[in-house]
């Protein structure tokens, strides 16, 4: 049989570009690609790159402090133009889908502008009612942003929204503890709204090391941000040109912009997958084998639509990993088990790789290794700032098994500690590197003596502390 092209790729995000990119360019496979919105999809247009951007932006107000701390008599950091950092912006992001385009040209990939459904194993219908058949199809739409489901929450944002706003809000509200709650909330704050973040629990980004959450919630407070903790907002509504919160409790307060940061859900509606058998887990998401492989042998998917991972560095390895297994002959399987993330709050980011103390104590027996010191580049402007730097270490094997960094470019440390932990390193690897002084990242292989002993008995103690 036939196809109009190899591959059929739904969606011009970070997964589905490379994988047509590797396809069409290294394996010489004729790739179609269909994308509704602009090419480089959540990351490039939406989520990573502008909130980045975003980041250096609100940090003005603390650099221009500290070098108060160095003698400089700066005044204040003077006024912020939201105006021309938006038009910028949009800009640098028309430039980077420029870019992606462009690779996708290049590799002769067709681009088709419109939304695309499937309608059977090898066949995808365009918004114009096209049909394109191929052997092989790829979904890799992604997902979006979900609120909460509480009465008037249309009057509330998402973060799609903020990279938009017309103008900086007075005084905001972020809902939720997560990823995007804490990076919203110090952008905001940083760039002079007044913010307040509510969050369900006590402290804010659950699932990471608990002493990790701690000093997160702890400095979003330090940092000006106002925390309701344990609140949960049941419904919204207008108040002239702000936004009145009601709160489980009763208690009520008016914003100039609420948003919300509760999760985000697989893009799987109106597909046409369930109509074709494509199975879908419970939260919508393409459900896929370990080779991105859904429950009908043509269709594949990766990314955020499938939620195994959802960080956009994952997404690129799947598609990569699906292009070299199906077009180049070479398989290739992603493993998920062992990947570093960064959330960047300001100033001190929260940095991860492998187990939380918690779920290290709960596998057995492990040393725990902390560095807290107070850096000496903020200690001299005058911060009480800590940094904490986290090793967990297998009593029995000794192998590195979760690295924790709440500093300042923690995101950059904990890249340089996955190669290690990648190749199986144990802490006589990190104390054989000969530390770089002065500075940060030295603690990492200079930790010497454990901090305590957890997860039960230790095969070289007597006694092992919980
Ligand atoms: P998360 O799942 O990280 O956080 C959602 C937050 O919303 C949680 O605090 C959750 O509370 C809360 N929440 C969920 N439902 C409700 C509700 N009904 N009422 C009140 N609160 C609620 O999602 P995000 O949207 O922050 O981020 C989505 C994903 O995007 C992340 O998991 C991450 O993979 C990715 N991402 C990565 C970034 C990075 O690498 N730096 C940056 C941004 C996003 P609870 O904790 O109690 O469940």
């Amino acid at each position: 049989m036939s196809f109009d092209y190899d591959l059929f790729v739904i969606g011009g995000g970070s997964g589905g570009v490379r994988a047509a990119r590797i396809a069409a360019s290294e394996y010489g496979a004729r790739v179609g690609l269909a994308e509704e919105s602009r090419m480089g999809g959540t990351c490039v247009i939406r989520g990573c790159v502008p909130k980045k951007l975003m980041i250096f932006a609100s940090q003005a107000e603390g650099i221009v402090e500290e070098t108060r701390g160095y003698g400089w008599t700066t005044a204040d950091a003077g006024a912020f133009d939201w105006t021309m950092f938006r038009n910028k912006l949009d800009a640098e992001l028309t430039r980077l889908e420029g870019a992606y385009t462009g690779g996708l040209v290049a590799a002769d990939v067709e681009i088709h502008k419109q939304r695309a459904r499937l309608v059977d194993a090898h066949t995808v219908e365009l918004a114009d009612g096209q049909r394109l058949s191929a052997k092989h199809i790829l979904i890799a739409v992604g997902g979006r942003p979900q609120r909460p489901g509480i009465e008037g929450e249309e009057l509330g944002l998402i973060s799609d929204d903020l990279f938009l706003m017309e103008k900086l809000p007075g005084r905001v509200l972020v809902i939720g503890g997560g990823f995007i709650a804490c990076e919203f909330a110090t952008i905001l704050q940083g760039l002079g709204a007044e913010t307040v973040l509510s969050y369900r629990g006590n402290a804010v980004l659950r699932g990471f090391d608990e002493e990790m959450r701690r000093h997160a919630t702890e400095q979003l407070r330090v940092v000006g941000v106002e925390l309701k903790l344990g609140t949960v907002p049941a419904k919204l509504e207008k108040d002239g040109e702000r936004t009145r919160v009601i709160w489980s409790d009763g208690a009520q307060e008016s914003y100039d912009a609420v948003m919300f940061a509760t999760g985000r859900t697989p893009n799987t509606e109106g597909l046409g997958l369930t109509e074709l058998g494509v199975k879908l887990g419970a939260r919508g998401e393409v459900v896929v084998d370990e080779w991105s492989q859904t429950s009908v042998p043509s269709i594949f998917a990766v990314g955020d639509v499938t939620d195994r991972v959802n960080l956009t560095p994952v997404a690129i390895r799947e598609g990569h990993s699906f292009a070299d297994t199906i077009f180049g002959a070479k398989p290739r399987k992603v493993d998920h088990g062992l990947v570093a993330s960064a959330v960047y709050v300001r100033p001190h980011e929260v940095a991860t790789i492998g187990l939380t103390e918690e779920e290290a104590a709960a596998k057995g027996p492990h040393e725990v290794y902390v560095a807290s010191f107070r850096p000496m580049r903020s200690l001299f402007a005058g911060s009480d700032a800590r940094v904490i730097m986290k090793l967990l270490v297998d009593a029995g094997t000794k192998k590195v098994t979760g690295c924790h960094i709440f500093g300042p470019e923690a995101g950059e440390m904990i890249q340089l500690v996955a190669i290690p932990m990648g190749m199986g390193a144990t802490k006589a690897d990190f104390d054989a590197a000969i530390a770089v002084h002065p500075t940060l990242a030295e603690e990492i292989v200079t930790m010497r003596r454990p901090t305590r002993h957890i997860g039960g008995a230790h095969p070289d103690k007597t006694v092992g502390s919980a």
